[in-house]
């Protein structure tokens, strides 16, 4: 007997609606299935949203910067409700699409929570329907800290939906969206503590942009309580570090990571193995362990990041129902952290760099033109990592007002193989920050151990 579908997509975020749309549109007959909301945690309690707060929390410094361009601005006051009701109003939109694009593709819609009986069985929403392929794409979930006090913490799900903005906030990690939310809640009028266990902010990012984060966060007024760990937190939110310290404040956020989301989901009933950390384990073409089985995005925790879901979901669509899987590959995505100023990074960090072989470092640092009349402190710090002995450009990265627009540009002429001569030879846009990508004609040093050998 044919089964029910041909392919049934489990969860309704940015991957599983493009695969599910893709094939469809291919002509394959499919069912897509989301519990909680449709567009998934990017467009509900991620990415959009975020973006959106982060636009809100500039505009405080904004207005002050405008007095240093003659305007006559009296001090302005915050309404976090209206952002919150605005920012849901455009969510309900978003949503709104993604439910309409699943039934404009002619996809079977279920609002329900779906469960694997067996490699070919689902039951959905009181149902149970068959399929000859199914793809998993149910994300992520944060990650629930399990010091004692840890329900006193909100997560990054509930900040989005707070109904007032406390006066001291303390953000518990150094990860992406603990300091994304510690620019958004400092920018909107809130005492901001970020407790983190390294030395600085974003491990594994690129050195010079951590200490340029550290330092422009500090600039923001955010207190950094740097090599911390929690002992324990009491119910009037009161922290104890391990080393006896004790912060006080009204809200505790715990930023301290994501996990693939698979509770329940029936992987053993259908033969899905998962890695160690519960991530569906899987293979360069999203394969797992049961052939007719697939998983695209967090749940396979590769490269966390919506885009790379889509195309995840795209190429397997295409491989699967259309004319072969599309072109494209994880080896330089570009990722930006949405600070204030933020953050945009493409291709190798200097440590990676360095450890493959000798690499020249440039790095230029300066006050962007908008500061040198608002007086506001801040500073652009731009960075080129080249490789010796090729001159291919392999890591870009920049903290400053537009980095992710303008390494966004830079990442296609370095997936396309650009060498430092290319930079050199293209003529800059004036006067721009980008520019300072093409003009940067003085070695800052040398890295990496065979050229620290030669020389
Ligand atoms: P991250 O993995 O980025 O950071 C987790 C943070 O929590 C790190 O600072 C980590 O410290 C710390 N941590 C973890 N466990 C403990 C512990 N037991 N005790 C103390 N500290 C701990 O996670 P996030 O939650 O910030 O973000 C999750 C993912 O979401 C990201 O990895 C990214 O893929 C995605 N994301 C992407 C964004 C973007 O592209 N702009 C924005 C937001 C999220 P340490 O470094 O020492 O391990």
């Amino acid at each position: 007997m044919p089964h029910d579908f041909d392919l049934f997509v489990i969860g309704g975020g940015s991957g599983g609606v493009r695969c599910a749309r893709i094939a469809a549109g291919h002509g394959a007959r499919v069912g897509v299935a989301e519990e909680r909301f449709w567009g998934g945690t990017c467009v509900n309690i991620g990415c959009v949203p975020k973006k959106l707060l982060v636009m809100a929390s500039e505009y405080g410094a904004g207005l002050d910067d405008s007095r240093g361009f003659g305007w006559d601005v009296a001090p302005a006051k915050h309404n976090w409700g209206a952002l919150i009701a605005a920012k849901d109003r455009e969510i309900d939109r978003l949503q709104a699409i993604y439910k309409r694009m699943m039934d404009g593709a002619g996809c079977t819609v279920f609002d329900a929570r779906a469960k694997l009986v067996d490699a070919h069985t689902i039951s959905v929403g009181g149902k149970t329907v068959t399929a000859d392929r199914i793809v998993i794409a149910t994300g992520g979930r944060p990650t629930r800290p399990d010091f004692p006090g840890a329900e006193h913490c909100i997560i990054s799900d509930d900040a989005f939906y707070l109904p007032d903005l406390p006066p001291r906030i303390a953000i518990l990690g150094g990860g992406y969206i603990a300091v994304e939310f510690a620019g958004i809640f400092a920018g909107l009028g809130a005492k901001v503590d970020l407790i983190f266990r390294q030395p600085l902010p974003l491990r594994g990012f690129d050195e010079d942009m951590r200490t340029a984060l550290d330092e422009s966060l500090q600039a923001q007024g955010i207190n950094l309580i740097r090599e911390a760990q929690i002992a324990s937190i009491d119910a009037h939110k009161r922290i104890t570090l391990t080393d006896g310290r004790v912060i006080e404040t009204d809200l505790v956020f715990a930023a301290l990571g994501r996990h693939a989301y698979t509770q329940d989901l029936g992987l053993e009933a259908a033969g899905v193995l998962t890695k160690k950390n519960g991530a569906i384990a899987v293979d360069a073409e999203s394969g797992t362990s049961q052939a007719n089985i697939f998983a695209i995005g967090d749940v396979t925790d590769r490269l966390n990041l919506t885009p790379v879901a889509i195309a995840e979901g795209h190429s397997l669509a295409e491989r699967l129902y259309g004319a072969g899987p599309r072109k494209w590959h994880l080896d330089r995505v570009a990722t930006a952290v949405f600070t204030s100023p933020p953050i945009g990074t493409v291709g190798l960090t200097e440590a990676q760099a360095a450890a493959e072989g000798p690499v020249d470092i440039y790095i230029s640092r300066f006050t962007p033109m908008r500061h040198t009349l608002s007086g506001r402190a801040r500073k652009t710090t731009m960075k080129l990592i080249v490789d010796q002995a090729s001159q291919l450009v392999v890591g870009a990265h920049m903290l400053g007002e537009d980095a992710p627009e303008i390494i966004q540009g830079l990442s296609i002429a370095i997936n396309a193989g650009a060498t430092k001569a290319d930079f050199d030879r293209t003529v800059g846009i004036h006067p721009t920050a980008g520019e300072e990508f093409v003009t940067m004609r003085t070695r800052t040093r040398v890295a990496g151990e065979r050229a620290l050998a030669a020389e």
